[in-house]
């Protein structure tokens, strides 16, 4: 898989858990109070973030203000986050994962599970 497709999925992640910390209902697991544990994902983040092309930073951030995620899979050739079907003949496609590519419907970026 591409790389920068794998760290997108890991900022994903990471946007996830920050989200569920600083959620009002969150208790931190561990010896880890709730603002540490936000500081050190802010840290991971920045840093993921920072090894990513700048306008796909940039394009990850508009689609999560617009949809909540920047990144979402194609499972049984269906976009998950518009749910369109892709044709059978780009969903069988050998080269998938290999550069960042966009839901032609809904504009997400994509990755094929
Ligand atoms: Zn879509």
């Amino acid at each position: 898989m591409d790389d920068v497709i794998e760290k997108l999925i890991a900022l994903n992640d990471i946007d996830a858990m920050l989200k569920d910390a600083e959620s009002e209902e969150y208790r931190s697991l561990g010896f880890e109070t709730k603002e540490e544990c936000i500081e050190k994902l802010k840290k991971m983040r920045e840093e993921i973030a920072s090894s990513i092309p700048r306008q796909v930073v940039k394009r990850y951030e508009k689609l999560r203000r617009k949809y909540g995620r920047g990144i979402a899979p194609v499972v049984n050739s269906v976009c998950t986050n518009c749910f369109m079907q892709f044709p059978t003949e780009v969903a069988s496609r050998t080269d998938k994962n290999q550069k960042v590519e966009f839901c032609p419907n809904c504009g997400i970026i994509i990755y094929w599970t």
